[in-house]
């Protein structure tokens, strides 16, 4: 007798990395396959929230989930991924995970804790840190410099803030209104921005280091926000070693298959697809994703299968809990109305609630 659709074994989807794509594709698949996430650590700490969560720890207690609250039905391993061959993952901690298809979703190596409460322990101590200090430095003027920026000038308006910057302008991954727009947003709040210069960490030197000029700054404290590297290298020696390009990222096709790798994929960051590389994006490759996963695994026509082509690309770099820039396709804006959408949320309850979750804490 043929099994019914309930009967059937369900395929194993195996997840790997938990963050902005990964977490939306497991959630997605948890009632239709058997998934395994396999994540650096035991929860989700959404990005653009990071920063927040630095000046106002208690805002990490909503923006720090645990996977297990928005997975019931998945199987979570809390190990670095570091290998995979044609039927398995490896993991750090030695388990090998067999698998009918694989999502890849690394987009970057965090150097975060296993747990959620060191994770907010860690928010904690940048918190008193920034609080006891008088000046402080950050290296580098991307979306973390700049937002990081934003925060503490919003949190500690006395602090003294020196942001330093390699490249001729902030925010360089964007135009060069946004980034106009961003100086003069600091620079009224009194951020000493100086760009076009570096600085060797390793010669820090009782607070006291030098600019790529020979210019002294001294300060109290400093955090470094010259964003993380892409998170592939585990794959170098793998299966998928040549689906690299020289960037380390994974060679997809218009289905977000890896090329030449039928059941595996690939979201977010990591992929090579021409497009700002945003959450939003990462988001949508998850759900182009998990709809591909339900028609293969229905065992319905390839041709069935959901294109990923980019779209129209918006912008916003949080400037403080009220401001913002604000980059569309064909205007830029910066004030209250870009601060309106992202800076007094951090879009925290939509991510939240988009994996079934309260978006203000307590029950699902
Ligand atoms: C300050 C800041 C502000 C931002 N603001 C916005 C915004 O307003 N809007 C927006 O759309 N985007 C924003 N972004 C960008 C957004 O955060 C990224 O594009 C997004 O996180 C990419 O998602 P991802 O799933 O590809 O990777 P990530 O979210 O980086 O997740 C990767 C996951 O993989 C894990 N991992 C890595 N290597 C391994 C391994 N070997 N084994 C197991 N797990 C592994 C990591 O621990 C992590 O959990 C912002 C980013 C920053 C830093």
């Amino acid at each position: 007798m043929p099994k019914s659709v309930e009967e059937k074994k369900k395929m194993r989807v195996v997840v790997i990395g938990g963050g902005v794509g990964g977490s939306i594709v497991a959630y997605s698949l948890q009632s239709v396959a058997d998934v395994v996430l396999i994540d650096q650590k035991e929860y989700y700490d959404i990005p653009w929230a990071s920063l927040r969560s630095m000046v106002e720890p208690s805002f990490a207690e909503r923006s720090v989930i645990n996977h297990i609250d928005y997975l019931p039905k998945v199987q979570i391993i809390a190990s670095s991924a570091t290998n995979i061959t044609d039927r398995e993952v490896t993991t750090e901690d030695g388990q090998k995970v067999a698998y009918d298809y694989v999502v890849i979703a690394t987009g970057h190596l965090e150097s975060a804790p296993k747990t959620k409460a060191e994770r907010l322990n860690e928010y904690k101590a940048d918190f008193e840190k920034i609080k006891s200090v008088n000046t402080v430095l950050i290296v580098g003027g991307g979306p973390t410099g700049v937002e990081l920026a934003g925060e503490i000038s919003f949190a500690f308006p006395d602090k003294k803030l020196i942001l330093v910057h390699r490249g001729p302008r902030l925010l360089e991954y964007i135009g060069s209104k946004a980034s106009q727009m961003a100086m003069d947003w600091l620079t009224a709040k009194k951020v000493d921005v100086i760009l076009d210069q570096s600085i060797n960490l390793n010669h820090l030197n009782g607070g006291i280091v030098q600019t790529s000029s020979g210019e002294t700054i001294k300060a109290d404290c400093h955090f470094v926000c010259t964003g993380k590297p892409i998170g592939s290298s585990w794959l170098n020696e793998s299966i998928l070693q040549n689906s690299l390009n020289i960037h380390g990222k994974l060679v997809v096709d218009q289905n977000l298959r890896i090329r030449g790798h039928k059941n595996i994929f690939a979201v977010g960051d990591i992929t090579d697809i021409k497009e700002i590389k945003q959450g939003c994006v990462a988001q949508k490759h998850a759900h182009v994703t998990a709809k591909n996963l339900k028609i293969l695994m229905n065992g319905e026509s390839e041709s069935k299968m959901a294109t990923y082509k980019p779209g129209w690309e918006m912008v916003i770099v949080s400037l403080g809990r009220k401001e913002g820039v604000a980059q569309f396709p064909l205007i830029t804006i910066s004030g209250y109305i870009p601060g309106k959408i992202k800076s007094e949320d951090l879009f925290v309850g939509r991510t939240r609630k988009q994996l079934g979750l309260n978006p203000y804490l307590d029950e699902k």
